[in-house]
């Protein structure tokens, strides 16, 4: 005779895991996937502008050069040559900034999750513009903390605003994408960022500065960063990345962060990876050293301009009437309304069917979504292929 053995359900999963959810971010990426969609919905840098062969060089190299320290376990804070890099970068455009500043990151969403390790316990405020980048709610909401948005206008978080939820809520944290922010596009002007760091050191508030696109300036002056505003010098952590500049698939960002701070990051990121990869941080860093980053930029700015250009160029035709958007001076993305009673998530099937894709605004929103705003990326397709994704888009919204 043979018995079953009882067994029991393993317990449950935390209920940090359960609140959290499905990613939405994974179920837009799909959508991108089909060949045939021209999508305006992943926010991709253009494959073909990466800079591969001399990518691969810098491999090559490191590789040959020097194997037995490139494959070996390195230390936490990163590839010394690498931070030098990025603090010779930094400096350069007036943030005066050393190697030992810096903590090199597994992209900029690494450095998220390690100021919310180092700062937030369970129920903590978070403030954050609404609507903001959807993988950073994730990161906070994983952390246990309560996000709070911040109310915005054309220019961003308005200063009052977040004074007056400030003094309400007692956050520990505000996060921001001052430039070309995701999902919206927007820059917070230079007055509003001297506007926030002095709220922030009147009531004592840190910031995460999240910076990824900022490189990515298609006209118009470089603004400030807060990090480098006296008032919030010293409780400001600004965050880069590599993804936008060179290519995401590296993984690579960067936390810039005052010295207890940046401490506490570097232990968390201890308890989570030990470190960032050693031969892609010695690749990244060879790169620099042997190449124009600089020569890059400017030809991957002149495509975006040109995207961009045509994206808002067919936007008029495409867009039922009503509709609104912004002009934004960088980035990777244009936001839209659509006209009152108009639902950008409903809208979205109808378009996939035709063959294009966008992201609806509503899971950008910590609180009260516009269910008819929509990001657009214009960085993916060529002019010719957005002009195609325009027309196919004005005959789904039609
Ligand atoms: N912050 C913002 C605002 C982003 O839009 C992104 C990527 N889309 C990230 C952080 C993460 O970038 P990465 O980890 O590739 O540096």
């Amino acid at each position: 005779m043979t018995t079953t053995p009882a067994t029991t359900a393993p317990p449950a999963l935390a209920s940090r895991s359960r609140a959290v959810g499905a990613s939405p971010v994974r179920e837009i990426l799909a959508l991108t996937a089909r060949p045939e969609v021209v999508s305006f919905a992943g926010g991709l840098p253009a494959p073909e502008l990466f800079d591969a062969a001399a990518i691969a060089e810098a491999y090559a190299r490191v590789l040959a050069e020097a194997p037995h320290r490139v494959l070996q376990y390195s230390t936490t804070e990163g590839d010394p040559a690498l931070r030098g890099a990025v603090a010779a970068r930094l400096t350069g455009r007036g943030l005066a900034t050393s190697a030992d500043d810096l903590l090199v990151t597994g992209g900029s969403q690494q450095g998220l999750t390690l100021i919310a390790a180092a700062l937030l316990e369970p129920g903590d405020v978070v403030l954050v513009e609404n609507p903001t980048y959807l993988a950073a709610l994730q990161c906070f909401g994983f952390a246990g903390a309560r996000v709070v948005p911040v109310p915005t206008d054309e220019d961003g978080v308005i200063p009052q605003a977040l004074e007056e939820l400030v003094l309400r809520e007692r956050p520990k944290l505000l996060y921001l994408v001052p430039d070309f922010q995701n999902p919206t596009g927007r820059t917070l002007p230079a007055a509003r960022r001297e506007a926030v760091a002095s709220v922030a050191a009147r009531h004592g508030l840190w910031i995460a500065e999240d910076d990824p696109y900022g490189e990515l300036r298609l006209e118009g002056d470089y603004q400030p960063w807060i990090a480098g505003l006296a008032p919030a010098a010293d409780r400001t952590v600004l965050l880069g990345s590599f993804s936008k500049i060179m290519a995401p698939g590296l993984r690579l960002g960067w936390l810039r962060a005052p010295s207890a701070m940046l401490r506490a990051c570097v232990i968390a990121k201890q308890a989570a990876d030990l470190h960032t990869s050693t031969v892609d941080q010695a690749a990244a860093a060879r790169y620099l050293a042997d190449n124009d980053l600089d020569a890059h930029l400017a030809r991957v700015r002149a495509a975006y301009r040109a995207r961009r250009d045509a994206l808002l160029a067919g936007l008029p035709a495409a867009l039922p009437a009503g509709s609104s958007w912004n002009r934004p001076q960088g980035g990777m993305f244009v936001w839209v309304r659509l006209p009152e009673g108009r639902d950008a998530t409903a809208l979205l099937r109808t378009a996939i069917e035709h063959g294009v894709a966008y992201v609806p605004g509503t899971p950008f929103y910590a609180a009260a979504p516009e269910t008819g705003t929509l990001r657009m990326s214009f960085t993916t397709h060529t002019p010719g292929e957005i002009a195609e994704g325009l027309t196919r888009l004005a005959r789904a919204l039609a």
